[in-house]
């Protein structure tokens, strides 16, 4: 039997968590959120990492961000999870899909072009199972035609594209830490602030509206509420379960990897034979192997397929990291 998943699990995930409790410290922004976003930022080289209760959060945070005004227009691609379009939606902006390429299943970058118009603001790539969007080609898009790029990449922790880390190209980047992504605190995720500017209403929006981080680090006497906000700050004690996971990242990275290509070399000679196709991984990109996939012909093969697999019929396991 193959799992889907298997919530990442490394061992020291209780001895945080204890800790933060002992420390009496479990709400928002204690030391071990301070730590987790202090190692996002030196190990992917950026600029502001901020954690966030969930991967939907971080990219309702990141539209909130771009200050978008009704009617104005968000391009994403037409192949993603609900949250890249329910972001927009919240801003009060309009929807506009543009189609994947179906060798990566990422937004096609030839078709975004088409897809502009003045009222476009912004462009949401999404790095689907890990592998980059072609992103050399977005962001000279989106300079051309000032936009900003909100990188939905909840599925490329630890991935980058021509050495840069996926969530440090655009303007944001938005991380998930769901059970079900590589590294895990339960419910959580992370943006990633690109350009100092968003940096203080990044903090007032995501501490309820209120300028209290500032009031943490000394700089003002007394906090208060100045903008509109909402509550995206996680406990202590999802971040403390994330923290442990942090510490193995690159331990986690290896394994997830070489399950994915003992996969890889498993079905290549069914895709030699065209049977199925498998995934794509540009020469620019470095995946963090995500997600193993493989495409059929068609519908009526794909279910045929899953109603096998489902009576556990002949596929032996190849356990993915994990200490249960
Ligand atoms: C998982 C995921 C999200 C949402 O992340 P949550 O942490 O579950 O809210 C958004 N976009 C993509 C592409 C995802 O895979």
């Amino acid at each position: 039997m193959v799992n889907f998943n298997i919530p990442p699990y490394v061992g020291e995930e209780i001895n945080y968590i204890n800790e933060a409790i002992k420390g009496h410290k479990i709400c928002g922004d204690g030391p071990f959120t301070k730590q987790c976003n202090t190692w996002l930022e030196k190990k992917f080289h950026a600029q502001k990492v901020l954690l966030t209760t969930s991967g939907t959060t971080a990219l309702d945070m990141a539209l909130l961000l771009c200050q978008l005004n009704p009617g104005d227009e968000v391009i994403l691609p037409s192949y993603t999870f609900s949250s890249t379009a329910t972001a927009p939606v919240l801003a009060g902006a309009k929807l506009v899909f543009v189609d994947i390429r179906p060798d990566t299943m990422n937004i096609d970058e030839t078709k975004i072009e088409a897809a502009i118009t003045d009222k476009t603001r912004v462009i949401i790539p999404v790095h689907y199972a890990g592998v980059a969007c072609e992103m050399d080609s977005i962001m000279e898009i989106a300079k051309r035609y000032n936009l900003l790029v909100v990188e939905d990449a909840a599925q490329g922790v630890m991935s980058s594209y021509k050495g840069k880390a996926l969530g440090t190209i655009g303007d944001f980047g938005c991380y998930s830490f769901h059970e079900t992504k590589n590294y895990s605190m339960g419910e959580g995720g992370a943006i990633v602030i690109n350009n100092e500017i968003y940096n203080e209403r990044a903090e007032i929006l995501r501490e309820k509206g209120t300028n209290r981080s500032k009031f943490y680090r000394g700089q003002i006497d007394k906090y208060t509420w100045i903008d509109f906000g909402d509550s995206y700050l996680p406990s202590e004690l999802n971040a403390a379960y994330l923290w442990a996971q942090l510490l193995k990242a690159d331990e986690i990275n290896n394994n997830r990897l070489d399950s994915w290509n003992k996969y890889y070399k498993a079905f290549e000679p069914l895709a030699k034979q065209n049977i199925i196709s498998l995934p794509y991984v540009p020469e620019q990109c470095q995946h963090n192997a995500h997600m193993f996939y493989i495409k059929c012909k068609c519908i009526e093969e794909r279910t045929k397929l899953t109603e096998f697999l489902k009576m556990g019929g002949g596929i032996c396991s190849i356990s993915l990291y994990s200490a249960a």
